[in-house]
């Protein structure tokens, strides 16, 4: 039968002789000594022939790919061959770096409490887990407050993340203020604090956590970009991706398993897989693309400024601020509406945004925040999920050798532990062992069974 390539092929082989100081090259020869570099002629021949085989191929090196690989090597060790593809070792635009390192278990959603009541166990006992690290945790907790209008369904989420193990504390408007001087109650019915496994942590370090530990169980992680997927015809099967090097020269890695993991760019990557381009199962696409997203930086000379016990605090329209570090600063942001989406070509900010949509809600909520300064910033890129803005997790309904794992839309980093792990059963044990999260699977997109959660920032 004629193989294909999934996506056209955009680029001309490179042949021959500019081969001997490629990375990707010298890295797969000595990580593998029966790789399938071939000699032609007496050359070393540069294209189709330098490729490799593993039993997995995980597609993005970001924080969900990492722990993936962390998961299935620390499990199934030597049996299971593993390679990392990671277009960027610098992770300069990955969302991990870029995010904010936030953990709560204060969610609507049973399944999103769940993965961050690991998270945040994971994220605060990291030693056990990933030997030595700091992931600097700061266990403040999230302060989520509601008014009159909103407190039931506060109260609501409140007994179920109780129900599920999590420990917050409710507190009523008079509470709130005792507790935390600094804020200003008038329009405020409730908070919800948590108390446990809940702040925020360094993402870089997780991220370097999981890497250094699944390299030291055995794992490759490869530079190079993912360009393309080769598919038998008429194949529920991925047999191997073709990857540009820095260098630009191209290799195959084929494989059993692919795990997507390529954060922001997986929808793009999908579609190379004719994912939302073929007929029947074919015709969902992977509903995942980039969405901007601000952070920004301050201080305040003010009196009564929140000192450094304060919570990540979400005020009623999203608003969200913390402390950051050891020194007096804060940082804060909040999601533009839905038609005010700004343009995903660059990672440039938006200081107007912070100006007409953050402040005047710091500023209300804590006179010291009346008069700041904005001393950095920076933006990020959400892997969003346009369906539901919620995790897509688990195997393709086509591809019977893919699993995905993406779309988290602002809450990835801290569920990145429960997510690795639970890919890592779906292949090595057949099946959800820890948690059964098969709601958040690719088959609620064709069946429109949205998961929305309410708890989204
Ligand atoms: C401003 C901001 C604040 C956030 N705050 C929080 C928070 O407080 N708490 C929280 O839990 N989450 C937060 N998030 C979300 C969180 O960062 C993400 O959900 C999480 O990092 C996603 O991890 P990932 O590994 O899927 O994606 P990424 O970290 O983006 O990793 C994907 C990787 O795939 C690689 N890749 C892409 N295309 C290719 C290709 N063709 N070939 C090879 N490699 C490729 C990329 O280079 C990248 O390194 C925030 C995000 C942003 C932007």
């Amino acid at each position: 039968m004629m193989s294909k390539w999934a996506h056209a092929i955009s680029f001309s082989f490179r042949s021959g002789s500019q081969a001997d100081s490629l990375p990707i090259v010298s890295r797969i020869r000595a990580i593998d000594p029966h790789n399938s570099l071939k000699n032609i002629g007496g050359k070393r021949s540069m294209s189709v022939q330098t490729h490799r085989k593993c039993n997995v191929v995980i597609i993005g090196g970001g924080a969900i790919g990492s722990s993936t690989a962390y998961w299935l090597k620390k499990r199934a060790s030597k049996d299971l061959s593993v390679i990392v593809l990671e277009r960027d070792p610098t992770y300069k635009e990955a969302s991990t770096v870029l995010s904010c390192g936030g953990v709560r278990q204060q969610f609507s959603l049973p399944e999103n409490i769940q993965l961050s009541l690991f998270g945040g166990e994971f994220i605060q006992n990291a030693k056990k887990y990933l030997g030595d690290v700091d992931l600097c945790f700061q266990p403040n907790g999230y302060l989520v407050l509601a008014s009159e209008k909103s407190a039931e369904v506060l109260q609501q989420n409140y007994k179920l993340q109780k129900e599920l193990g999590a420990c917050n504390e409710l507190l009523t408007a008079d509470k709130l203020k005792q507790k935390f001087p600094w804020l200003n109650v008038e329009d405020i019915a409730l908070g919800c604090h948590g108390l446990d496994k809940e702040g925020w942590f360094d993402p870089w370090a997780l991220l370097g956590g999981f890497r250094n530990r699944a390299k030291e169980y055995g794992a490759d992680f490869l530079q190079g970009e993912v360009l393309d997927f080769h598919i038998p015809d008429g194949s529920k099967k991925i047999n191997s991706v073709r990857v540009r090097a820095k260098t630009k020269e191209i290799c195959t890695v084929d494989f059993d398993i692919c795990v997507l993991t390529a954060g922001a760019h997986s929808g793009e990557i999908a579609r190379k897989a004719n994912i939302g381009n073929g007929p029947g199962a074919l015709s969902t696409a992977l509903p995942i693309e980039p969405r901007k997203r601000y952070v920004y930086v301050f201080t305040t000379q003010g009196e009564n400024a929140p000192g450094p016990n304060t919570p990540q605090t979400h005020d009623l329209d999203g608003t969200y601020f913390r402390r950051d570090g050891k020194g007096s600063n804060y940082i804060a942001g909040r999601g533009p509406d839905e038609e005010a989406e700004p343009p995903v070509n660059n990672l440039d900010v938006d200081h107007e945004f912070f100006d007409t949509n953050v402040w005047p809600t710091l500023a209300k909520r804590c006179t010291a925040f009346e008069s700041i300064k904005v001393c950095g910033s920076w933006a990020g890129f959400y892997e969003y999920n346009t369906f539901d803005a919620n995790g897509i997790v688990g195997p393709h309904t086509y591809y019977n050798n893919l699993y995905i794992g993406t779309g988290f839309s602002g809450h990835g980093i801290q569920q990145s532990p429960a997510v690795g792990r639970v890919l890592s059963e779906l292949i090595l044990d057949g099946g959800y062992k820890t948690l059964d999260i098969s709601r958040l699977g690719f088959d609620r997109i064709a069946a429109n069974r949205p998961m929305f959660e309410s708890n989204i920032y």
